[in-house]
This record gives C-alpha cells, sequence and structure tokens, in this order.
C-alpha cells in the first residue's frame, strides 16, 4: 500500500511517498531531508499527537480550563485519554505548567494546565 504524507517539520511540506506492508513503513521516497524521514517513518508506525481540551472548573474565574498534554502521547490512546479527561474538574486556582492529571493512561505522560486561573 502506497500513502503520500505531507511532511509538517518545515515551510517546505515536502509530498512523502511511502509504501507500507503489515503496517510497516518499507520504502519512503521524497523526503527533502532526514527530518522529513524520520517524521514519516514515525507518522506511519508511531503516530503521536499533542491532546489539547479543557476541564470544567469548579467556581473559577473561568467555567473551563484549557489543558494539554506535556508530551504528544500514541494516536490510539487519543480518545481513551479524553475519557480520563473528561472526569476531572479543576476546583484550586492554577498556574501554567500546574499537572492535573499524571501519567494519563500509564503513558509517562502528564496532563497540565495551559493558562492561569484564579
Ligand atoms: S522533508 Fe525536510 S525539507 Fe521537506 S518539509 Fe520535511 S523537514 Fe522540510
Amino acid at each position: 500500500m502506497f500513502r503520500n504524507l505531507t511532511c509538517i517539520e518545515c515551510p517546505t511540506g515536502c509530498t512523502v511517498t511511502v509504501t507500507v506492508e503489515g503496517g510497516k513503513a518499507v520504502l519512503i521516497e521524497g523526503y527533502g531531508c532526514r527530518r522529513g524521514h524520520d517524521y514519516v517513518l514515525a507518522e506511519v508506525e508511531q503516530p503521536e499527537r499533542i491532546l489539547t481540551t479543557t476541564v470544567p472548573s469548579g467556581n473559577l474565574s473561568v467555567r473551563m480550563v484549557p489543558v494539554r498534554t506535556a508530551r504528544p502521547i500514541p494516536k490510539a490512546l487519543i480518545d481513551d485519554a479524553l475519557r480520563e479527561i473528561r472526569k476531572l474538574r479543576v476546583s484550586q486556582p492554577v498556574t501554567v505548567g500546574d499537572i492535573v492529571l499524571s501519567d494519563v493512561l500509564g503513558s509517562g505522560v502528564d496532563v497540565i494546565v495551559t493558562r492561569d486561573v484564579s
């Protein structure tokens, strides 16, 4: 199977063609540099995303507190991670970087606040 992906590592936006067999990238063509090769390889074999969402607050200055994962997590965990995050409520003032959920789903990645809320 062939996949065409646009590399997003720099503004050039190379179109990279990947031959995929059994979930593995067996041939990668069209990348302009090593970063593009590595981006496409990860995107095919172990795609990850930073998850960004909001958590309800309890009686704070905003109704919803923006949060995100501190690092990318496997794309396959996104739906389950969202379900875990939806159980949260922030009821104390927080500052950027405060952890609202540690080690989400055993991924080793924390969910952190992205704005100060008093
Ligand atoms: S392959 Fe390299 S040159 Fe091309 S878009 Fe990606 S980072 Fe930029």
